[in-house]
């Protein structure tokens, strides 16, 4: 999306240069209009090429929950498959029966209650916010049916959430016009409080959306206790309210690591959940799954049938048209890692989370704020209240080429500023290492620049003349605590100082 404005500094800047390339081209490109002329390929395959070294680089994001790294084989099969459109599903039956096996992997993942011969309902989508979209809307839907049929007005839906809700969840209510209620967070207290949650639920709450890994400190909410307390809710009120579970980074770590945490459709008022295939779904950006409980939770009307084969092909998605490649992958990484391969990446993701968290705590100047349990992350702030100070370290991080987020905290917690790193497969124990050293770099290079020089001891060995004549001199260290750093070595009569 362009909102601000094309740069046009001066003439030369709206055309893009083509010292490098000028074997190929000898005339400038322009870069905000279409060329008059063709240009070669390999012209323009140098030119994108060189203008894009200046972007960060994407292993050593860890900002991203987003894949930055797949196996070589699997990169060959979505160049393979980047010609097809998958909604096409007459011509690609085989595209869209690997997007069901996923819907159904998923589910079942989920502990979804069907027996053995039951098809999943779910759908892949673009990510989660896509699968957060459709989801809403069947609430949605489904909120409004129930009360048109009880003759009870149906204009004024909400939504409850916690104040640490992703942005795509501020989209769905903005978009699809449902009121966004929000529950605070408090000073120790990062994700939404279940007891505050259900008070907020009133008739016209379409549902609660719970979250397994919460963006700012990937902790998981307690989904088990909404469950319970909105159960008693629903049995007081007579209503019906049902939980969303916004699973897009923690989908793909609970049931690895913690099979035993109930979340999912385990508990019965969990209607739909989502996660993001491309973040630890392991596969590169572009993927997002949603899927309901049963039929009875998506409202027919929203869905459209496609006959293909003699058989029914219901879809429901916002957009038409779209690549394949994401879905085939996601299929390449169920089928090469299985159970065990998924569990293995994920702990060492934990593993080397916890290596970071030590790290970051030995240096005895963050708070932790990240959970053990959760999604594997460190999110951090400084023990010092300044709020400038995130921003600052995350800047110094940055000259080293790491890129670590500083932002603040929602309501009621703006006053705090929080650093996050995020682990990734592909960010190993050496890369952890590294950047710890760099951490420690970074903070030294930030006291010099913002703070009072820091109480040091200074050791001086003074030279002075033996005893007696001939005499080796004598030699003396002196221990002193002192402000400041000292600068100059003065020289005295007769006497050898030094600092060190
Ligand atoms: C990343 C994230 C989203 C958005 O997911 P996309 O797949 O990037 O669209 C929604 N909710 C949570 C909790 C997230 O972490």
């Amino acid at each position: 999306m362009v909102l601000t404005q094309v740069q046009q500094l001066d003439e030369g800047s709206s055309y893009t240069s083509s010292v490098f390339a000028s074997r190929y081209v000898q005339d400038p490109v322009p870069r905000y209009e279409l060329g008059t002329s063709s240009i070669s390929k390999e012209a323009a395959y140098q030119l994108i090429h060189d203008e894009l070294l200046l972007d960060g680089s994407p292993r050593l994001n860890l900002a991203s929950f987003v894949t930055t790294w797949m196996e070589p084989e699997c990169d060959r099969l979505m160049t393979e498959t980047a010609n097809k459109n998958y909604v096409d599903m007459d011509e690609y039956p085989v595209t869209t029966e690997l997007q069901n096996r996923c819907v159904n992997i998923i589910a079942r993942l989920f502990n979804v209650p069907l027996n053995v011969k039951e098809a999943a309902v779910g759908v892949g989508t673009v990510g989660s916010s896509e699968a957060i979209m459709l989801a809403g809307l069947a609430f949605k839907r489904r909120w409004q049916n129930r009360r048109r049929a009880e003759g009870k007005p149906y204009d004024k839906p909400n939504i409850v959430t916690g104040a640490n809700v992703q942005v795509c969840c501020e989209k769905f209510a903005r978009y699809f016009e449902v009121e966004l209620k929000e529950v605070k967070l408090r000073e120790g207290f990062y994700v939404m409080d279940p007891e505050k949650a259900v008070e907020m639920v009133d008739e016209n709450t379409i549902c609660v959306a719970a979250i397994l890994g919460s963006t700012l400190t990937g902790e998981f909410e307690d989904v088990k206790l909404l469950n319970n307390l909105l159960t008693q809710k629903n049995k007081r009120t007579g209503w019906d309210t049902p939980i969303h579970v916004d699973a897009a980074s923690g989908g793909f770590i609970a049931p690895f690591l913690y099979p035993e945490l109930e979340w999912d459709f385990r508990l019965p008022l969990v209607k739909s959940i989502n996660v993001s295939g491309h973040k630890y779904g392991l596969v590169y950006a572009g993927v997002g799954w949603v899927i309901w409980r049963s039929k009875e939770d998506l409202p027919d009307e929203l869905i459209f049938h496609i006959n293909y084969l003699g058989a029914d092909q219901p879809t429901f998605t916002l957009n038409f048209s779209k690549g394949s490649s994401q879905i085939i992958a996601q299929y390449y990484q169920f089928l090469r890692l299985g159970f065990e391969g998924y569990r293995n990446v994920m702990n060492n993701c934990m593993e080397s989370a916890k290596i970071l968290r030590e790290g970051l705590d030995a240096t005895g100047r963050f708070d932790i704020i990240s959970k053990e349990q959760g999604v594997p992350l460190v999110a951090f702030s400084f023990k010092e209240r300044d709020k400038t100070l995130a921003f600052k370290f995350s800047n110094l991080l940055r000259r080293f080429g790491w890129i670590v987020p500083a932002y603040t905290l929602p309501p009621d917690l703006e006053n705090t500023t929080v650093l996050r790193v995020v682990i990734r497969e592909d960010f190993g124990r050496t890369l952890a290492e590294k950047f710890l050293s760099h951490v420690k770099m970074a903070l030294k290079e930030l006291d010099s620049m913002i703070r009072a020089p820091v109480p040091t001891i200074r050791y001086t060995i003074e030279f002075g003349p033996g005893e007696n004549a001939g005499d080796e001199p004598m030699v003396k260290v002196v221990k002193q605590e002192v402000g400041g750093i000292q600068k100059s070595v003065p020289l005295l009569s007769g006497k050898t100082k030094g600092v060190c």
